[in-house]
């Protein structure tokens, strides 16, 4: 029996060691776990710490994205109202340009309507410039003609005593040579011309009138030609 009880002793000493054992390991893995515990709960608490800081960021990004989309927004409404304004101008340039190349085209024609009259008028003027000269040369041909027959006429009515167209010319009877009448030393008592003695004198109307007429024509003639010298 007291075999038995050291046998049952002994067995209870090895068991108690055992668990004295197993609680020192199992104590021993605690205190690990504990350490691991905390070593997670600092991980834990810099992860949180990240996480906080990484939700910062996020907002602040999605912040910064709401305001660049706000401004993107703003900018492409100005974008388009500039677009509507700039296509309103275009509009405007366009229907200038097309008025001014209107304006263009009507100045055009009328330059070229304006020099086609020019040269018109200057064609007919030119027309009455070679007229006016063909009567002028006709006027000049003319004159000369009438100068010459005045002359002729005025030699034929030429005193052979003064040299003047008679004034009150008289006619010698009988040999019939004209003088002013008075020129009478011409004819008194011998006619200068033919030495004959008149018996009387006549006055002679008709060369008096014709006397006043080749005046009158070579006043007439003198003023032709000046007219004539004066636009040549
Ligand atoms: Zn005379
Ligand atoms: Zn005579």
């Amino acid at each position: 029996e007291r075999v038995a009880h050291q046998q049952q002793a002994a067995a209870l000493t090895a068991e108690v060691a055992r668990q004295e054992e197993g609680n020192r390991r199992l104590s021993s893995a605690l205190e690990d776990a504990g350490v691991a515990a905390s070593r997670l709960e600092a991980e834990r608490r810099d992860l949180q710490v990240e996480l906080t800081a990484a939700n910062a960021k996020a907002e602040a990004a999605a912040a910064e994205a709401a305001q660049l989309r706000r401004s993107a927004a703003a900018e492409a409404a100005r974008l388009e109202r500039e677009v509507g304004l700039l296509q309103k101008q275009k509009g405007k340039l366009e229907r200038d340009a097309a008025e001014l190349a209107a304006q263009v085209k009507a100045a055009r024609a009328e330059t070229a309507a304006e020099v086609a009259k020019a040269h018109a008028e200057r064609e007919a003027m030119a027309g009455r410039l070679s007229r006016l000269r063909e009567q002028e040369a006709e006027l000049a041909t003319s004159t000369a003609k009438l100068l010459f027959a005045e002359e002729a006429m005025e030699r034929e009515l030429t005193c052979m005593s003064c040299l003047n167209v008679f004034d009150d010319p008289v006619t010698l009877i009988p040999c019939g040579h004209v003088y002013c009448r008075g020129c009478d030393e011409a004819y008194t008592p011998h006619c200068q011309e033919c030495d004959d003695a008149p018996e009387r004198t006549v006055p002679n109307s008709r060369l008096e009138t014709l006397g006043g007429k080749v005046i009158f024509i070579k006043k007439a003639v003198a003023a032709l030609k000046a007219m004539a010298e004066g636009s040549a």
